[in-house]
């Protein structure tokens, strides 16, 4: 795809922001399965996910989503976001609920 607004930005944040360590639960337990065989090497871990649309309102046409992905430092147990992805939302018509309303 050639438009620059439907390209997608990474952000990978690889080390914990509070002790140092790069050892995270998910992260360290699927490398354990990708050793013994039963994961692809290119799979990802994590332990949840997040979605925010960045714009004032419902009524937009296109804006910037941002998708984190978050585990837990198996050093100090802090959760850090460990990847970050910004992409562009098309379409977003008002979708209010309109029931009762002609
Ligand atoms: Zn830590």
């Amino acid at each position: 795809m050639t438009d620059e607004t439907k390209k997608t930005r990474n952000f990978d944040f690889p080390i914990c922001p509070y002790c140092g360590s790069t050892e995270r639960l998910a992260g360290t337990t699927l490398a354990k399965q990708i050793e013994k065989g039963v994961m692809p090497k290119e799979s990802t871990a994590y332990l949840f996910t997040h979605q925010s649309i960045i714009a004032k309102d419902m009524k937009w046409l296109s804006a910037p989503v941002i998708i984190s992905f978050y585990d837990v430092c198996e050093k100090c147990g802090a959760t850090w976001c460990i990847h970050a992805e910004i992409h562009t939302a098309v379409q977003g018509m008002d979708t209010k609920p309109k029931y009762g309303k002609n």
